[in-house]
Protein backbone atom coordinates (compact mmCIF):
# COMPACT_ATOMS: atom_id res chain seq x y z
CA UNK A 1 0.00 0.00 0.00
CA UNK A 2 1.47 3.32 -0.81
CA UNK A 3 0.33 6.21 2.22
CA UNK A 4 0.79 10.03 1.05
CA UNK A 5 -0.02 13.01 3.85
CA UNK A 6 -0.01 16.62 3.61
CA UNK A 7 -1.13 19.59 5.50
CA UNK A 8 -1.10 18.31 8.99
CA UNK A 9 1.38 21.49 10.36
CA UNK A 10 1.28 24.76 11.25
CA UNK A 11 3.66 27.87 11.59
CA UNK A 12 3.19 27.37 15.37
CA UNK A 13 4.06 24.13 15.54
CA UNK A 14 4.35 20.14 14.03
CA UNK A 15 6.00 18.99 10.48
CA UNK A 16 4.32 16.98 8.06
CA UNK A 17 7.73 15.16 7.72
CA UNK A 18 7.45 14.49 11.39
CA UNK A 19 4.44 13.06 11.32
CA UNK A 20 5.62 10.68 8.40
CA UNK A 21 9.03 9.71 10.66
CA UNK A 22 6.74 8.32 13.69
CA UNK A 23 4.67 6.41 11.55
CA UNK A 24 7.58 4.89 9.92
CA UNK A 25 9.10 4.36 12.70
CA UNK A 26 5.90 2.83 14.57
CA UNK A 27 4.52 0.58 11.08
CA UNK A 28 8.84 -0.83 11.29
CA UNK A 29 8.26 -1.28 14.76
CA UNK A 30 4.70 -3.31 15.02
CA UNK A 31 6.03 -5.14 11.95
CA UNK A 32 3.07 -4.54 9.71
CA UNK A 33 5.56 -5.57 6.98
CA UNK A 34 8.76 -3.52 5.12
CA UNK A 35 7.89 -0.14 4.94
CA UNK A 36 10.06 1.81 2.39
CA UNK A 37 12.05 5.06 2.73
CA UNK A 38 9.77 7.83 2.66
CA UNK A 39 9.51 10.03 0.18
CA UNK A 40 9.10 14.10 0.57
CA UNK A 41 7.96 16.36 -2.36
CA UNK A 42 7.81 19.67 -2.58
CA UNK A 43 4.97 21.02 -4.64
CA UNK A 44 4.12 25.04 -6.16
CA UNK A 45 6.36 27.12 -3.97
CA UNK A 46 4.16 30.23 -4.89
CA UNK A 47 0.90 28.28 -3.39
CA UNK A 48 -0.58 30.92 -0.32
CA UNK A 49 -1.81 28.51 2.02
CA UNK A 50 1.43 26.74 2.13
CA UNK A 51 3.06 26.83 5.56
CA UNK A 52 6.32 26.65 5.19
CA UNK A 53 8.28 24.60 2.34
CA UNK A 54 4.88 22.97 0.34
CA UNK A 55 5.98 20.00 1.78
CA UNK A 56 4.07 16.56 1.20
CA UNK A 57 4.78 12.83 2.00
CA UNK A 58 4.51 9.53 1.16
CA UNK A 59 5.96 6.29 1.52
CA UNK A 60 5.01 2.19 0.66
CA UNK A 61 4.53 -0.48 3.15
CA UNK A 62 4.02 -4.28 1.86
CA UNK A 63 1.70 -5.56 4.34
CA UNK A 64 0.66 -8.76 5.14
CA UNK A 65 -2.81 -9.56 4.03
CA UNK A 66 -5.33 -8.71 6.29
CA UNK A 67 -3.97 -6.24 8.04
CA UNK A 68 -4.48 -3.21 5.55
CA UNK A 69 -7.49 -1.68 7.64
CA UNK A 70 -5.65 -1.87 10.88
CA UNK A 71 -2.92 -0.24 8.84
CA UNK A 72 -5.15 2.72 7.84
CA UNK A 73 -6.64 3.31 11.40
CA UNK A 74 -3.25 3.25 13.01
CA UNK A 75 -2.22 6.31 10.29
CA UNK A 76 -5.61 7.86 11.12
CA UNK A 77 -5.49 8.09 14.63
CA UNK A 78 -1.54 9.53 14.59
CA UNK A 79 -2.69 12.20 11.82
CA UNK A 80 -5.67 12.92 14.04
CA UNK A 81 -3.41 13.16 16.91
CA UNK A 82 -0.63 15.04 15.84
CA UNK A 83 -2.26 17.37 12.90
CA UNK A 84 -2.53 21.55 13.91
CA UNK A 85 -6.25 20.74 13.71
CA UNK A 86 -7.20 24.05 16.03
CA UNK A 87 -4.90 25.93 13.31
CA UNK A 88 -7.24 27.51 11.04
CA UNK A 89 -5.23 26.96 7.58
CA UNK A 90 -4.45 23.19 8.56
CA UNK A 91 -6.68 21.27 6.66
CA UNK A 92 -5.13 17.39 6.57
CA UNK A 93 -4.97 14.74 4.22
CA UNK A 94 -4.18 11.19 3.67
CA UNK A 95 -4.71 9.24 0.16
CA UNK A 96 -4.23 5.41 0.51
CA UNK A 97 -3.63 3.72 -2.59
CA UNK A 98 -4.38 -0.87 -1.93
CA UNK A 99 -2.58 -3.16 -2.79
CA UNK A 100 -5.57 -4.17 -5.49
CA UNK A 101 -5.43 -0.48 -7.34
CA UNK A 102 -1.87 -0.62 -7.34
CA UNK A 103 -1.95 -3.80 -9.02
CA UNK A 104 -5.32 -3.52 -10.93
CA UNK A 105 -2.81 -0.22 -12.36
CA UNK A 106 0.01 -2.40 -12.98
CA UNK A 107 -1.66 -5.73 -14.37
CA UNK A 108 -4.06 -3.89 -17.12
CA UNK A 109 -3.52 -3.78 -20.46
CA UNK A 110 -0.37 -1.24 -21.49
CA UNK A 111 -3.09 0.95 -22.75
CA UNK A 112 -5.33 1.22 -20.00
CA UNK A 113 -2.04 0.70 -17.25
CA UNK A 114 -0.09 3.90 -19.78
CA UNK A 115 -3.43 6.19 -19.07
CA UNK A 116 -3.78 5.61 -15.29
CA UNK A 117 0.14 6.19 -14.79
CA UNK A 118 -0.38 9.14 -16.68
CA UNK A 119 -3.14 10.91 -15.07
CA UNK A 120 -0.63 10.00 -11.65
CA UNK A 121 2.50 11.73 -13.51
CA UNK A 122 0.22 14.90 -14.73
CA UNK A 123 -1.41 15.38 -11.48
CA UNK A 124 2.15 15.43 -9.50
CA UNK A 125 3.76 17.66 -12.36
CA UNK A 126 0.45 19.62 -12.08
CA UNK A 127 0.55 19.95 -8.21
CA UNK A 128 4.67 21.32 -8.24
CA UNK A 129 3.98 23.80 -11.28
CA UNK A 130 0.07 25.05 -11.39
CA UNK A 131 -2.08 25.66 -8.77
CA UNK A 132 -4.92 22.78 -8.62
CA UNK A 133 -8.81 23.14 -6.02
CA UNK A 134 -9.63 19.95 -4.55
CA UNK A 135 -12.29 18.74 -6.34
CA UNK A 136 -9.10 17.28 -8.87
CA UNK A 137 -8.09 15.44 -5.87
CA UNK A 138 -11.39 13.79 -5.73
CA UNK A 139 -12.24 13.55 -8.80
CA UNK A 140 -8.93 11.11 -9.12
CA UNK A 141 -9.09 9.62 -6.40
CA UNK A 142 -12.84 8.39 -6.84
CA UNK A 143 -11.73 7.71 -10.56
CA UNK A 144 -8.81 5.19 -9.65
CA UNK A 145 -10.72 4.15 -6.69
CA UNK A 146 -8.07 4.79 -4.05
CA UNK A 147 -9.19 5.13 -0.22
CA UNK A 148 -9.13 8.62 1.35
CA UNK A 149 -9.42 10.41 4.85
CA UNK A 150 -8.89 14.36 5.44
CA UNK A 151 -10.21 16.32 8.17
CA UNK A 152 -11.61 20.07 8.26
CA UNK A 153 -11.81 21.10 4.34
CA UNK A 154 -9.37 18.62 3.37
CA UNK A 155 -7.51 20.46 1.05
CA UNK A 156 -4.47 18.21 2.31
CA UNK A 157 -5.59 15.75 -0.34
CA UNK A 158 -3.88 17.38 -3.13
CA UNK A 159 -0.59 17.31 -1.89
CA UNK A 160 -1.26 13.56 -0.41
CA UNK A 161 -2.34 12.69 -3.83
CA UNK A 162 0.69 14.27 -5.56
CA UNK A 163 3.74 12.42 -2.90
CA UNK A 164 1.71 9.22 -3.70
CA UNK A 165 1.74 9.67 -7.31
CA UNK A 166 5.69 10.33 -7.27
CA UNK A 167 5.70 7.21 -5.49
CA UNK A 168 3.67 5.35 -8.27
CA UNK A 169 5.93 6.86 -11.27
CA UNK A 170 9.17 6.46 -9.43
CA UNK A 171 8.23 2.60 -8.75
CA UNK A 172 7.80 1.83 -11.97
CA UNK A 173 11.05 3.80 -13.28
CA UNK A 174 12.90 4.88 -10.37
CA UNK A 175 15.14 7.21 -12.23
CA UNK A 176 11.93 9.14 -14.23
CA UNK A 177 12.47 12.12 -11.88
CA UNK A 178 15.31 13.67 -10.36
CA UNK A 179 15.98 12.99 -7.12
CA UNK A 180 18.42 14.04 -4.09
CA UNK A 181 18.26 12.91 -0.52
CA UNK A 182 17.34 14.92 2.73
CA UNK A 183 18.65 13.43 6.23
CA UNK A 184 15.99 15.03 8.89
CA UNK A 185 16.83 14.93 12.37
CA UNK A 186 14.21 15.72 15.15
CA UNK A 187 14.52 17.32 18.90
CA UNK A 188 12.52 15.81 21.69
CA UNK A 189 9.54 16.67 22.42
CA UNK A 190 9.92 18.51 25.86
CA UNK A 191 12.70 20.79 23.46
CA UNK A 192 10.20 21.94 20.95
CA UNK A 193 9.86 25.75 20.66
CA UNK A 194 13.01 26.19 22.57
CA UNK A 195 16.53 27.30 20.79
CA UNK A 196 17.97 24.57 19.13
CA UNK A 197 21.67 23.57 20.69
CA UNK A 198 23.77 22.38 17.57
CA UNK A 199 27.53 22.98 18.02
CA UNK A 200 28.35 25.36 14.61
CA UNK A 201 32.08 24.34 14.85
CA UNK A 202 31.08 20.70 14.28
CA UNK A 203 28.50 21.69 11.63
CA UNK A 204 31.62 23.40 9.56
CA UNK A 205 33.50 20.28 9.74
CA UNK A 206 30.59 18.07 8.92
CA UNK A 207 30.56 20.60 5.84
CA UNK A 208 33.91 20.56 4.71
CA UNK A 209 34.17 16.49 4.85
CA UNK A 210 30.83 15.99 2.70
CA UNK A 211 30.38 19.28 0.19
CA UNK A 212 30.05 19.00 -2.30
CA UNK A 213 28.02 15.46 -1.92
CA UNK A 214 26.28 17.15 0.50
CA UNK A 215 24.92 20.72 0.35
CA UNK A 216 23.18 23.74 1.79
CA UNK A 217 24.08 22.79 4.80
CA UNK A 218 25.94 26.46 6.08
CA UNK A 219 26.16 29.50 3.55
CA UNK A 220 29.65 30.30 3.28
CA UNK A 221 29.58 33.64 1.59
CA UNK A 222 27.22 34.94 4.44
CA UNK A 223 28.99 32.96 6.98
CA UNK A 224 25.65 31.23 8.36
CA UNK A 225 24.08 27.85 8.85
CA UNK A 226 21.76 26.32 6.37
CA UNK A 227 20.06 23.43 7.73
CA UNK A 228 18.67 24.09 10.58
CA UNK A 229 14.76 26.05 10.77
CA UNK A 230 14.16 28.97 12.87
CA UNK A 231 10.47 27.44 13.33
CA UNK A 232 8.97 26.19 16.36
CA UNK A 233 8.55 22.58 14.90
CA UNK A 234 10.22 19.38 15.65
CA UNK A 235 12.82 19.43 12.95
CA UNK A 236 16.12 19.73 14.87
CA UNK A 237 18.25 20.12 11.53
CA UNK A 238 18.16 18.82 7.67
CA UNK A 239 20.96 18.08 5.99
CA UNK A 240 20.54 17.85 1.58
CA UNK A 241 23.15 15.87 -0.61
CA UNK A 242 22.75 12.99 -3.28
CA UNK A 243 24.46 10.06 -1.68
CA UNK A 244 23.11 8.43 1.29
CA UNK A 245 26.48 7.86 3.12
CA UNK A 246 27.70 11.87 2.69
CA UNK A 247 24.48 12.33 4.77
CA UNK A 248 25.40 10.05 7.35
CA UNK A 249 28.91 10.84 7.50
CA UNK A 250 27.86 14.36 7.94
CA UNK A 251 25.42 13.73 10.54
CA UNK A 252 27.88 12.10 13.18
CA UNK A 253 30.30 15.10 12.65
CA UNK A 254 27.12 17.30 14.27
CA UNK A 255 26.96 17.37 17.72
CA UNK A 256 23.77 18.92 18.63
CA UNK A 257 21.52 18.53 21.38
CA UNK A 258 20.09 14.44 21.38
CA UNK A 259 18.08 14.08 18.26
CA UNK A 260 14.42 12.09 19.09
CA UNK A 261 14.92 10.58 15.97
CA UNK A 262 15.88 11.14 12.36
CA UNK A 263 15.02 9.31 8.96
CA UNK A 264 15.84 9.96 5.58
CA UNK A 265 13.75 10.99 2.96
CA UNK A 266 14.17 10.59 -1.21
CA UNK A 267 12.73 14.11 -2.38
CA UNK A 268 12.75 16.10 -5.30
CA UNK A 269 13.98 19.11 -3.28
CA UNK A 270 17.05 20.56 -5.54
CA UNK A 271 15.50 19.26 -8.48
CA UNK A 272 14.24 22.83 -10.14
CA UNK A 273 11.05 20.41 -11.42
CA UNK A 274 9.09 24.05 -10.36
CA UNK A 275 10.34 25.76 -13.10
CA UNK A 276 8.22 26.04 -16.81
CA UNK A 277 9.92 26.96 -19.74
CA UNK A 278 9.33 29.46 -22.40
CA UNK A 279 7.58 26.97 -24.87
CA UNK A 280 5.60 25.11 -22.22
CA UNK A 281 4.29 28.35 -21.20
CA UNK A 282 2.76 28.81 -24.44
CA UNK A 283 2.80 32.49 -24.55
CA UNK A 284 1.19 33.53 -20.99
CA UNK A 285 2.56 33.91 -17.57
CA UNK A 286 0.46 32.73 -14.72
CA UNK A 287 0.29 34.15 -11.60
CA UNK A 288 1.93 31.63 -8.61
CA UNK A 289 3.78 30.16 -11.68
CA UNK A 290 7.39 29.78 -12.03
CA UNK A 291 8.91 30.24 -14.92
CA UNK A 292 12.78 30.19 -17.49
CA UNK A 293 11.96 33.01 -19.58
CA UNK A 294 14.51 35.06 -22.10
CA UNK A 295 14.74 38.66 -22.62
CA UNK A 296 16.73 41.76 -22.40
CA UNK A 297 17.35 43.69 -20.03
CA UNK A 298 15.30 47.30 -20.22
CA UNK A 299 16.00 49.07 -17.40
CA UNK A 300 19.09 50.32 -15.27
CA UNK A 301 18.86 48.02 -12.09
CA UNK A 302 17.84 49.84 -9.02
CA UNK A 303 17.88 49.74 -5.71
CA UNK A 304 14.10 50.58 -3.85
CA UNK A 305 13.35 50.44 -0.17
CA UNK A 306 14.04 47.37 1.96
CA UNK A 307 17.30 47.05 -0.36
CA UNK A 308 15.42 45.07 -2.95
CA UNK A 309 16.63 45.49 -6.28
CA UNK A 310 14.75 45.14 -9.98
CA UNK A 311 14.73 45.69 -13.13
CA UNK A 312 12.80 45.79 -16.59
CA UNK A 313 12.75 42.91 -18.56
CA UNK A 314 11.86 43.04 -22.22
CA UNK A 315 10.70 39.44 -22.91
CA UNK A 316 12.00 37.28 -26.15
CA UNK A 317 9.91 35.48 -28.98
CA UNK A 318 6.86 33.78 -27.70
CA UNK A 319 6.29 35.79 -24.75
CA UNK A 320 6.05 39.61 -25.66
CA UNK A 321 5.63 42.33 -23.24
CA UNK A 322 7.87 43.91 -20.45
CA UNK A 323 7.89 42.76 -17.06
CA UNK A 324 10.23 43.18 -13.43
CA UNK A 325 12.34 40.99 -12.01
CA UNK A 326 13.49 41.21 -8.32
CA UNK A 327 16.29 40.35 -6.19
CA UNK A 328 15.23 40.46 -2.68
CA UNK A 329 17.47 41.79 0.23
CA UNK A 330 17.40 38.21 1.66
CA UNK A 331 19.82 37.16 -1.57
CA UNK A 332 22.16 39.15 -0.05
CA UNK A 333 25.29 39.22 -2.18
CA UNK A 334 23.36 37.86 -5.45
CA UNK A 335 22.02 41.27 -5.89
CA UNK A 336 25.36 42.55 -6.47
CA UNK A 337 25.30 40.53 -9.52
CA UNK A 338 21.97 41.98 -10.71
CA UNK A 339 23.32 45.59 -9.93
CA UNK A 340 25.98 45.27 -12.45
CA UNK A 341 23.48 44.91 -15.37
CA UNK A 342 23.19 47.30 -17.62
CA UNK A 343 20.39 47.65 -20.60
CA UNK A 344 20.78 45.66 -23.32
CA UNK A 345 22.18 43.17 -21.83
CA UNK A 346 19.92 39.28 -22.99
CA UNK A 347 19.51 37.29 -19.80
CA UNK A 348 17.45 34.18 -18.94
CA UNK A 349 15.54 34.28 -15.74
CA UNK A 350 14.26 31.71 -13.48
CA UNK A 351 11.64 32.60 -10.34
CA UNK A 352 8.70 32.49 -9.60
CA UNK A 353 5.81 35.10 -10.93
CA UNK A 354 3.39 37.38 -9.48
CA UNK A 355 1.64 40.51 -10.43
CA UNK A 356 4.06 41.40 -13.61
CA UNK A 357 7.31 40.40 -11.30
CA UNK A 358 9.55 37.32 -11.51
CA UNK A 359 11.25 36.63 -8.05
CA UNK A 360 14.97 35.97 -9.14
CA UNK A 361 16.12 32.66 -8.31
CA UNK A 362 18.92 31.93 -10.91
CA UNK A 363 19.88 34.43 -13.64
CA UNK A 364 21.95 33.45 -16.94
CA UNK A 365 23.65 36.51 -18.33
CA UNK A 366 24.28 35.24 -22.11
CA UNK A 367 24.98 38.34 -23.84
CA UNK A 368 26.71 40.84 -22.35
CA UNK A 369 26.49 44.46 -24.02
CA UNK A 370 29.51 45.53 -24.04
CA UNK A 371 28.88 48.72 -26.69
CA UNK A 372 28.42 52.51 -25.39
CA UNK A 373 27.18 54.94 -27.89
CA UNK A 374 28.78 58.49 -27.51
CA UNK A 375 29.05 61.36 -29.62
CA UNK A 376 31.94 61.01 -32.28
CA UNK A 377 35.60 62.70 -31.41
CA UNK A 378 36.62 65.26 -34.02
CA UNK A 379 39.52 64.03 -36.31
CA UNK A 380 40.94 66.82 -36.06
CA UNK A 381 41.25 68.87 -32.74
CA UNK A 382 40.70 65.59 -30.71
CA UNK A 383 37.37 67.14 -29.12
CA UNK A 384 33.77 65.45 -28.79
CA UNK A 385 31.56 66.78 -31.76
CA UNK A 386 28.16 68.28 -30.90
CA UNK A 387 24.66 67.18 -31.85
CA UNK A 388 23.44 69.39 -35.10
CA UNK A 389 19.78 68.74 -34.22
CA UNK A 390 17.54 65.49 -34.47
CA UNK A 391 18.29 63.47 -36.58
CA UNK A 392 21.19 65.76 -38.10
CA UNK A 393 24.48 63.81 -36.88
CA UNK A 394 27.14 65.16 -35.13
CA UNK A 395 29.22 68.41 -36.11
CA UNK A 396 33.06 70.18 -34.70
CA UNK A 397 32.25 73.60 -34.07
CA UNK A 398 35.49 74.81 -34.40
CA UNK A 399 36.73 72.29 -37.41
CA UNK A 400 33.51 72.10 -38.81
CA UNK A 401 34.01 68.48 -39.68
CA UNK A 402 30.66 65.80 -39.56
CA UNK A 403 29.68 62.88 -38.97
CA UNK A 404 26.42 60.90 -39.23
CA UNK A 405 26.02 58.57 -36.77
CA UNK A 406 27.23 57.87 -32.69
CA UNK A 407 30.41 55.91 -32.45
CA UNK A 408 30.38 52.85 -30.87
CA UNK A 409 32.99 52.80 -27.38
CA UNK A 410 33.87 48.64 -26.27
CA UNK A 411 33.30 49.25 -22.51
CA UNK A 412 34.70 46.59 -20.01
CA UNK A 413 31.94 45.14 -17.81
CA UNK A 414 32.38 44.04 -14.25
CA UNK A 415 30.83 40.79 -14.09
CA UNK A 416 31.31 37.80 -16.56
CA UNK A 417 28.75 35.97 -18.45
CA UNK A 418 27.55 32.49 -17.15
CA UNK A 419 24.93 31.28 -14.92
CA UNK A 420 24.66 32.78 -11.20
CA UNK A 421 22.23 31.88 -8.34
CA UNK A 422 20.86 33.16 -4.83
CA UNK A 423 22.98 31.82 -1.75
CA UNK A 424 21.86 29.07 -0.18
CA UNK A 425 20.16 31.29 2.85
CA UNK A 426 17.29 32.92 0.33
CA UNK A 427 17.26 29.03 -2.00
CA UNK A 428 13.57 27.60 -2.09
CA UNK A 429 14.02 23.76 -0.87
CA UNK A 430 12.77 23.32 -4.92
CA UNK A 431 15.40 24.94 -6.70
CA UNK A 432 18.37 23.15 -7.72
CA UNK A 433 22.07 24.72 -6.46
CA UNK A 434 24.50 25.13 -9.28
CA UNK A 435 27.16 23.12 -7.78
CA UNK A 436 24.50 20.13 -9.11
CA UNK A 437 24.53 21.46 -12.19
CA UNK A 438 28.23 21.52 -12.13
CA UNK A 439 28.74 18.12 -10.52
CA UNK A 440 26.91 16.79 -13.80
CA UNK A 441 28.44 17.97 -16.07
CA UNK A 442 28.13 19.72 -19.69
CA UNK A 443 27.65 23.69 -19.12
CA UNK A 444 29.91 26.45 -18.90
CA UNK A 445 30.25 29.14 -17.30
CA UNK A 446 28.60 28.40 -14.04
CA UNK A 447 29.09 30.66 -10.81
CA UNK A 448 27.93 28.85 -8.47
CA UNK A 449 27.39 30.86 -5.16
CA UNK A 450 30.31 28.92 -3.32
P1 LIG B 1 5.49 22.04 5.69
O1 LIG B 1 6.44 22.19 4.56
O2 LIG B 1 6.03 22.59 6.94
O3 LIG B 1 4.99 20.61 5.80
P2 LIG B 1 3.73 23.23 3.98
O4 LIG B 1 4.43 24.46 3.59
O5 LIG B 1 3.90 21.96 3.26
O6 LIG B 1 4.17 22.90 5.40
P3 LIG B 1 0.96 22.70 4.08
O7 LIG B 1 0.57 22.83 5.49
O8 LIG B 1 1.21 21.35 3.58
O9 LIG B 1 2.22 23.64 3.91
O10 LIG B 1 -0.09 23.46 3.17
C1 LIG B 1 -0.06 23.42 1.77
C2 LIG B 1 -1.47 23.13 1.26
O11 LIG B 1 -1.53 23.46 -0.12
C3 LIG B 1 -1.84 21.66 1.36
O12 LIG B 1 -3.19 21.60 1.73
C4 LIG B 1 -1.69 21.13 -0.06
O13 LIG B 1 -2.56 20.06 -0.34
C5 LIG B 1 -2.01 22.36 -0.86
N1 LIG B 1 -1.33 22.41 -2.15
C6 LIG B 1 -0.07 22.06 -2.43
N2 LIG B 1 0.21 22.30 -3.71
C7 LIG B 1 -0.91 22.79 -4.28
C8 LIG B 1 -1.26 23.21 -5.60
N3 LIG B 1 -0.40 23.18 -6.58
N4 LIG B 1 -2.52 23.67 -5.81
C9 LIG B 1 -3.39 23.74 -4.80
N5 LIG B 1 -3.14 23.34 -3.55
C10 LIG B 1 -1.90 22.87 -3.27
Amino acid sequence: MIIGIDDTDSRAGMCTTYLCAVLVDELNQREYGDVSTPCLVRLNPCIPFKTRGNGAVSFEIRIATGKEEEVKELVKARVRELSEVHDEDTNPGVVFIDDSALRAMFRGDSDEKNECMLKLKTFYETTVRDVLAIEDAYALISELHFDSFGLKNERGLIGALAAASFWVVQKREPTFYDFTYELMAYREKERWGTARFIDEASVWKADEATYPFTWDTVDLGNKKLALAPHSPCPVLFGIRGGSVDALYKAYKLIQAEPAEREMVFVTNQGTDFHLITREEAEGTLHDYHSYILEGVVDSEPRTIEGGHVVFALSLSEQILGCIECIAYEPTKGFRDYIRKLRVGDEVTVYGSFKKGTINLEKIALRKLNVEVKRNPICDKCGKSMESAGRGQGYRCKRCKTYRSEKEVQIVDREIEEGLYEVPPVARRHIAKPLIRVQMEGGINHLHPSR
